[in-house]
């Protein structure tokens, strides 16, 4: 079977760590399946390459590509300073209606962490992608604007406020909250975890969070009735997914006291925000964090690190963060094992101490390759 797969080079480390990382997912297919199953990689222009090229940095075949693609793989994009430029990443986002943002976050073994057990973390963040203080509906103190919303709401809703604040809004539905909850409550099961979260201030905001924790139940008991399990229910059928919830301040305790007890876990867009990086430095920060922006459509996946322009074309990047995501897309194609021989590859690398930079200097006796070598290490320990 042979998948086309589009993608995005990318700015800055984009090129190097492509160039190191995608002979590594070739041949991890390549051994774990014979050579049956076979990725057809097919480019497409954004960012700087494409300015170069073709005048704009993100053609609008590139986007009317990936609006009908079921499968692509990003590099990091730069956002170029200047006034009023929107992010090339938040345009895609927003244009291929990129509703889902996916983070496994799991430890490797002789990374230097900030807590005694990092090994016990092993979750999947799906953080909503659309909706929420998010979606940037703001206006300024003392604008026009404000004022106007300000003496509406006063005048109009009994709300007084200070006549100088700045005002935004956190507009949260059903629908965007029900389809992210749906993706992790279907990823959960395809994947055999035991349990899905949702993480809300629901005690506090009562008709967003609040809300997106009730959507969230009601979505699991129209849609998934017998798969599905509440915590706290009369019994616990093995084989069942646990849905449970927990406010996001206790949440953040959770992660750090008894992470074991917490797998895949659904949350609004903020709050996804915060809890992504911050389990990400529970197991030792970015450098190996993949990702997966997802449509209804459109699985799309970039490592979640940016352009790295202080180390580009030096051979110095970790090419980590991408592998692993290749590895993301294995499963999410349903090749696990090609994702496995990836993921203990990167494993079994860093046991070995001949790392990338960024990765020496958070292990012990580490020496450092470049981002080549690396790559190189990674294909022959897959
Ligand atoms: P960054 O992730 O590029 O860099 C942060 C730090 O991590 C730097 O010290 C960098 O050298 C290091 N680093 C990052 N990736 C690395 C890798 N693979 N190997 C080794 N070291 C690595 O974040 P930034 O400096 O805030 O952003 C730089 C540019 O990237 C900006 O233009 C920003 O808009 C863009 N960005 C893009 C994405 C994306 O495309 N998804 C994400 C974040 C930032």
């Amino acid at each position: 079977m042979r998948r086309k797969v589009f993608f995005i080079e990318g700015d800055g480390i984009g090129k190097e760590i492509w160039k190191a990382g995608r002979p590594v997912l070739d041949r991890a297919l390549e051994l774990a399946s014979g050579g049956e199953l076979q990725l057809e990689w097919v480019e497409l222009l954004a960012g700087k390459k494409a300015f170069a090229e073709t005048g704009s940095y993100l053609p609008q075949e590139t986007i009317d590509i990936l609006k009908n693609a079921d499968l692509a793989m990003k590099g990091p994009l730069e956002t170029p300073v200047g006034k009023g430029f929107r992010s090339l990443n938040v345009t895609l986002r927003q244009t291929l209606d990129l509703f889902a943002c996916i983070r496994p976050v799991q430890y490797f073994e002789g990374i230097e962490s900030p807590v005694k057990h990092p090994e016990r973390v092993n979750m999947v963040v799906f953080r909503e992608n659309t909706e929420d203080v998010y979606a940037g509906i703001e206006w300024a103190a003392d604008s026009k604007e404000a004022k106007r919303l300000l003496t509406f709401l006063r005048d109009e809703m009994g709300v007084c406020l200070d006549e100088r604040s700045g005002v935004g809004l956190k507009p949260m539905t059903a629908n965007g909250s029900k389809r992210l909850i749906r993706k992790a409550i279907q990823f959960a099961l395809d994947q055999r975890r035991q349990s899905v979260t949702l993480v809300h201030k629901g005690n506090i905001m009562k008709f967003t969070e609040g809300a997106f924790r009730n959507w969230g139940y009601e979505l699991a008991a129209e849609e998934f009735a017998g798969q599905v399990i509440c915590e706290g229910g009369d019994c616990c059928p093995p084989g069942k997914l646990v849905l449970k919830d927990r406010i996001a301040d206790a949440m953040f305790q959770e992660v750090l006291i008894r992470p074991e007890q917490y797998d895949v876990v659904a949350t609004p867009n903020l709050n996804g925000d915060y809890l992504s990086d911050a389990l990400a430095a529970q197991v030792g920060g970015l450098g190996l964090a993949p990702g997966v922006n997802m449509s209804s459509r459109l699985a799309f996946f970039e490592p979640t690190h940016g352009t790295a322009p202080s180390i580009a074309d030096k051979d110095l990047a970790n090419p980590g963060s991408l592998v692993l995501s290749g590895a993301l897309m294995f499963d999410h194609l349903g090749w696990h094992e090609a994702a496995n021989r990836v993921r203990s590859a990167v494993g079994r690398a860093i046991a070995l101490k001949k790392v990338t930079i960024d990765l020496a200097t958070q292990i012990d006796g580490a020496s450092k390759v470049g981002c080549k070598e690396f790559g190189e290490t990674l294909m022959r320990f897959l």
